[in-house]
């Protein structure tokens, strides 16, 4: 499986730098984005380093959004948010700041005000932990 060694979701994935997962399978997983927008925000990413939309093969997307849509069950289920968008940017344009394909898992507030480029404000990592633990013993 190509991976590259520079890459920090190609380390998340191989298990050589910390994240909090929440799911993981053969192909995908998804764990707590460390600067979430609303609580929950939850990235899911193929284990396989590609790029972006245009570099990524139909299996891996494939793998990704199953692992996107199980997150988002989890995140309905326990956190009950007035909805969850699904976001996926491609280039800096689009404000992609990590290169290795990934779909966000955005839980939505009424009022929140999101923007597409919304900024990246650090979270609290032991909240973020916590709610992990809660969002993995929810996948279904
Ligand atoms: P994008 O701007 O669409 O490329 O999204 C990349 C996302 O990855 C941002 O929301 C970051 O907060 C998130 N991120 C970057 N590094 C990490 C990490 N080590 N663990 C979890 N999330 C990360
Ligand atoms: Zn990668």
């Amino acid at each position: 499986m190509a991976n590259d060694p520079d890459c920090i979701f190609c380390k998340i994935a191989a298990g050589i730098a910390p994240s909090f997962k929440i799911y993981e399978d053969a192909e995908a997983l998804a764990f707590m984005d460390i600067n979430p927008f609303n609580e929950g925000h939850t990235l899911a990413i193929p284990r396989a380093h590609f790029a972006n939309l245009h570099e990524v093969d139909e299996a891996a997307m494939t793998a990704t959004l199953r692992a996107a849509k199980r997150a988002a069950k989890a995140i309905e289920a326990v956190l009950k948010p007035d909805g969850i968008n699904l976001i996926q940017a491609n280039g800096p344009g689009a404000a992609q700041s990590v290169m290795h394909f990934h779909i966000h898992v955005f839980p939505r507030k009424f009022g929140d005000e999101a923007s597409l480029n919304w900024g990246l404000k650090p979270g609290d990592r032991k909240a973020i932990g916590a709610l992990a633990e809660r969002l993995k013993a929810a996948i279904g």
